[in-house]
């Protein structure tokens, strides 16, 4: 049955979510304070790292990641064929240096990973090699913007979203009445509903090095470096819970940034920095995502705090919340 559905929120969630019900036939409004992608969504990355963000986080997330990965491809075709934006999707391998686990089980000696990567330093002593891969976020946020409008949703950016009630939502100028509404205003949702959400912000550096220094993503502990179709090697990340909302790079963030990037693969010294920024993750105390029935508020779904993989998370987010409708 066609539902009237509001989301509130135009990140990379609040768009797939849109872009999926809006193909299931309901009849969509999104509600986007700024613009939409002007957040975290448009500031990531691109890495889609299950195996990679994994390594920490343990057999939920991994098992999350490894769905929402699989519905990439079809998906990424399937926008540019529609909207005419392309995400630049693009499988590549990623390293995962160890800087204290040896080579066996699963972990490549460094020698043989450096015939891979020759850029790479010498301090690591093993690595392990998986399938991964990365997008443009800002243009996937804009794909999936495109997709959802020419499924028939309603997008109103410059809309402030001020309560979520049972029958729908306030807005600066008046009510919108909805049989369901979908919150997926990343950090700032613990404004709107009850939910344990924070904001973590993350700094990233753009180098361009005069010749191409890596092929493969190179990911550890936090951090990750990934090549980019136009050549420069985009550098992150730091996570910053006492920044709250503050939006701004710093000087000791970028700092980390750099000491991270020159530590990875030394001749990055000589690229020329073409970009520093900073955006604001929604993060919760487990590390997981949010996406289920507020048990409070009637007709609430919550779609928040994807953390450090919310454009990874997007497509199964969509998903889950389509079968939540
Ligand atoms: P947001 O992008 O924050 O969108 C929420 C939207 O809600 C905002 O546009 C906001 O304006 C709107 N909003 C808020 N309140 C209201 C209101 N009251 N009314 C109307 N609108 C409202 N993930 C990956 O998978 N791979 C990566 O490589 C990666 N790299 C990252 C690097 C950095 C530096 C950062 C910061 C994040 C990175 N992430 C990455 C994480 C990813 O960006 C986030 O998990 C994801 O963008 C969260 O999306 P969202 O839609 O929930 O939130």
């Amino acid at each position: 049955m066609a539902e009237r559905v509001a989301v509130v929120g135009g990140g990379v969630i609040g768009c797939a979510v849109a872009e999926r019900l809006a193909r299931d036939g309901h009849q969509v409004t999104l509600f986007e304070r700024d613009a939409v992608g002007a957040h975290a969504s448009g500031a990531a990355a691109g890495l889609l790292g299950p195996h990679s963000e994994s390594v920490d986080q343990g057999p939920d997330f991994a098992d999350l990641g490894a769905r929402s990965y699989r519905l990439f491809p079809e998906l990424a075709a399937r926008l540019e064929r529609d909207t005419g934006i392309g995400i630049e999707y693009q499988e590549m391998d990623s390293v995962r240096l160890g800087f204290d686990a040896p080579a066996g089980a699963g972990w490549t000696a460094a020698a043989e990973v450096r015939r891979l990567e020759p850029a790479l330093s010498d301090e690591f002593q093993s690595a392990r090699i998986f399938k991964e891969a990365q997008l443009t976020p800002p243009r996937f946020v804009r794909a999936l913007a495109a997709a959802a409008v020419r499924s028939g949703a309603e997008i109103r950016e410059g809309e402030l979203v001020t309560a979520v009630t049972g029958e729908g939502i306030r807005l600066g100028t008046g009510r919108f009445d909805a049989d369901h509404v979908v919150l997926a205003a990343g950090p700032w949702s613990a404004a709107l509903a009850a939910v344990d959400v924070e904001p973590r912000r993350g700094q990233l550096v753009a180098l361009l090095p005069r010749s191409p220094v890596l092929t493969r993503i190179v990911t550890w502990d936090r951090y990750y470096l990934v090549p980019k179709p136009e050549g420069t090697v985009v550098i992150g990340s730091t996570e910053e819970q006492e920044a709250g909302f503050d939006a701004r790079p710093t000087a000791a963030g970028i700092s980390e940034v750099l000491q991270v990037a020159l530590r990875t693969v030394p001749a990055l010294a000589g690229a020329s920095v073409q970009r520093v920024w900073a955006g604001i993750r929604p993060a919760t105390p487990e590390g997981l995502p949010i996406v289920r029935r507020s048990e409070s508020t009637p007709n609430l779904v919550l779609a928040t705090g994807h953390h450090r993989n919310g454009i990874l998370l997007a497509p199964i987010t969509a998903e889950i919340v389509s079968s939540l409708i």
